[in-house]
Order: C-alpha cells, then sequence, then structure tokens
C-alpha cells in the first residue's frame, strides 16, 4: 500500500518575491515579527526590516549550522523581550532551523526565505544539537507555513557554495528514488529535481549572474527539499549526520563529496533509480556527478576535511549497528571501504 502525505505549506517562487514577505506576514494573522538572519543576507534582511515598518518586533543575526540548543536559548530571550508572534528568517539552512527551533518551542507561524538550495524550508524535520550530539525530530508542525524563493537572493552565492549546495539538494532527491516509502508523487518530484539541477548547475555556473538559470535551480531545489519531506533517508544522509556531528563538517560541502561515492556503492543495488537517474542526468549517473563534485575548488576528500582517518572506523560501526534503510544491505567492510574512498 502507499501512503502519501503533504504538509500545507504555500510557497512563493520568482525573482522580487521577497517583496511580498510583509503581505505574507499580515496573511499569517500575526503582526510582530522577530526577523533572523544571516550575515549573507544582511543587506537584504535590512530592506526587509525597513519593508515591514511597524511590524518589526525584534532582530536575532546569529544562526548557527546545525542549531545548537544555546543559541535558540539566546534567540528565545528575544522572542520573549520583543513579545514577537511571527518569525521571519532569511538565509541559509541555519537560519531555517533556528525558525523551526523558534517555532517548536513558541508555536509561532514562520514565513522563511532561503538563500541556498538545503531544502529544510519544505521539510517537517529539525537537527539540533546540545554538547556535540546531534538529534533530530520529525513534526509537521515545524513545516514552516510560507516559504519565499527569490533566485536574486541567490546571485550572491560563490561559485563553491553553489555547486555544493546543489549537490546536497541533488542527495534528497537522488535518496528518495530508493528510498524504501516511494509514492509516484515522491518518484515525479525526484525525477524532476534531479532534471532540474543537472541540467541548471552548470548553467548557473557558467554564469552567475543568470537569474532564469538560478531560478531554475531554486525551483528544482524545492522539489528536492519536497523529496526529503517524503521519503525516508538512507546511508548517504546517515553518513552525513554521523561524520557532519563527529566532526563538525560544513554541511552542504560535505554532502558534495559523500554523494557520487555513495551512488557507486547504491545504485546497482537499485537498478529503478538508477534507469530513472540515466534518464534524468543523460548519462551515467555516477560519473556526471562525480565531475560535478570533482569541479569543486574546495576541499574535496574528507581528509581535506580534517577528518581523522582513525576516526573512519568508529562512524562506520555506529552506522552499521543502526542502519537507515537503504538498498544495499550494509557489511562493516564495505562501508569501511567506502569512507576510506571518500577519505582519500
Ligand atoms: P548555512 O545556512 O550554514 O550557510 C552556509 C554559508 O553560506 C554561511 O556562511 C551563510 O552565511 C552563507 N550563505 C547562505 N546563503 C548565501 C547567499 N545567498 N550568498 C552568499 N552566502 C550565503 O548552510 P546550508 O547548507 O544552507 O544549511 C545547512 C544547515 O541546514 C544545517 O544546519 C543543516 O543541518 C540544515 N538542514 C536541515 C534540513 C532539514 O530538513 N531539517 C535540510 C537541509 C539542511
Amino acid at each position: 500500500m502507499i501512503v502519501h502525505e503533504t504538509t500545507a505549506s504555500r510557497v512563493l517562487l520568482g525573482p522580487g518575491s521577497r517583496h511580498a514577505v510583509p503581505d505574507e506576514v499580515d496573511r499569517t494573522g500575526a503582526s510582530r515579527v522577530l526577523l533572523v538572519s544571516t550575515g549573507s543576507a544582511a543587506a537584504a534582511a535590512a530592506d526587509l526590516a525597513e519593508a515591514l515598518d511597524g511590524r518589526l518586533a525584534g532582530r536575532f543575526d546569529r544562526p548557527v549550522v546545525h542549531t545548537p540548543l544555546s543559541v535558540t536559548d539566546e534567540a528565545m530571550s528575544v522572542v520573549t523581550s520583543s513579545v514577537a508572534d511571527v518569525v521571519v528568517a532569511i538565509g541559509g539552512g541555519s537560519a531555517v532551523g533556528l525558525s523551526k527551533a523558534i517555532a517548536a518551542r513558541t508555536g509561532m507561524p514562520q514565513v522563511v526565505v532561503p538563500t541556498t538550495y538545503a531544502g529544510s524550508e519544505v521539510t517537517p524535520v529539525l537537527g539540533e544539537t546540545a554538547d556535540g550530539v546531534k538529534t533530530t525530530r520529525r513534526d509537521p508542525a515545524l513545516t514552516p507555513g510560507t516559504v519565499v524563493y527569490d533566485p536574486e537572493l541567490t546571485l550572491s552565492m560563490p561559485e563553491g557554495l553553489t555547486l555544493t549546495s546543489a549537490l546536497n539538494a541533488l542527495a534528497h532527491a537522488v535518496e528518495a528514488l530508493w528510498a524504501p516509502d516511494p509514492t509516484p508523487v515522491s518518484d515525479a518530484l525526484a525525477t524532476e529535481a534531479a532534471t532540474g539541477i543537472v541540467g541548471s548547475l552548470p548553467v548557473v555556473l557558467g554564469a552567475p549572474a543568470d537569474v532564469a538559470g538560478r531560478s531554475r535551480l531554486q525551483g528544482a531545489a524545492w522539489l528536492a527539499g519536497l523529496c526529503l519531506a517524503q521519503t525516508r533517508m538512507g546511508l548517504h544522509h546517515q553518513l552525513a549526520h554521523a561524520l557532519g556531528g563527529t566532526f563538525d563538517l560544513p554541511h552542504a560541502e560535505l554532502h558534495a563529496m559523500l554523494l557520487p561515492h555513495v551512488m557507486a556503492f547504491d545504485l546497482p543495488s537499485a537498478p529503478a533509480a538508477s534507469a530513472r537517474l540515466a534518464r534524468a542526468v543523460g548519462g551515467d549517473p555516477v560519473a556526471v556527478v562525480a565531475g560535478l563534485a570533482a569541479s569543486y575548488d574546495g576541499p574535496r576528500t574528507l581528509r581535506e576535511l580534517g577528518v581523522p582517518r582513525e576516526g573512519l572506523a568508529v562512524v562506520a560501526e555506529r552506522v552499521v549497528d543502526a542502519p537507515y534503510p537503504n538498498p544495499r544491505p550494509l557489511v562493516l567492510d564495505e562501508v569501511l571501504a567506502l569512507l576510506e574512498a571518500a577519505w582519500g
């Protein structure tokens, strides 16, 4: 039996859509905004603060990757002192994560304006860290009610972030295609997401200021985020969580470097996913994704990211002991070999 569930969310996509945020706030019925933003979105946040006019109640501009509880505590003190009743977040997945964490504590509605391709804005998932340990929970109430995708806000993404963040999105689509709980909807979303990401990424890398290309890439990343919302994660996301949590690694870079290795590992055990991806990317999916990942001019191996080689066995053991559902059964030596290959 197929079970398909969607979470209600309202999505705006298009150049200039950020200017609709004040109206979107009004639609929530709330009137006192806590504006969360990252340094990368400082200019857009300043414009938004002005446009929000009397609705702006407080600001918090220090979201941190992986949503540490201590940072949420700090933001909550601003929520309390400003008597905010809606959160507006502008920035990458870190800003969106903080918005979800605030909503988890307060039930406040959320209007989020993502500036990367991470996809968190359309998922019911919140990962939080305390004392270096990351825990993840899933609750439909955490999904932001309004998402505003403005491709003009992605024009500032440096080439490396564009590439790694897009591959992070692609990983959501790839894992949806071999998930244990696919539906015709998730298959369609994942196929279209992969087609859109692989098709538009080279265009955007060649012409970073091409708003039409950026729109297509952002639209495809939206679909990829929906894949993550709708299907269970496998080995790729499990390795990213285990490595990222243990060694405090940058999220998108880690996803980008792992993806070709996990695809080479899993696709032979996932023929339907393999066939769909081959059609979507117009060739050998592993070769195409490995080629994209190899064009990154930052760290391309776990070793270059600073992961100690002797740490790999612990991660492999942890993953094999409690595996996420995966098309290829996990054997310790084989997972370790995958990690060794990604280490370099
Ligand atoms: P991020 O938000 O930490 O941003 C990475 C860097 O890029 C930061 O320095 C940021 O300031 C900068 N940046 C963001 N947008 C930019 C832009 N348009 N131009 C220039 N610089 C920009 O990283 P991320 O990869 O977007 O998100 C990672 C976080 O999101 C992690 O905490 C991860 O756990 C979470 N996440 C959660 C889910 C979920 O479903 N819960 C899904 C994906 C990611």
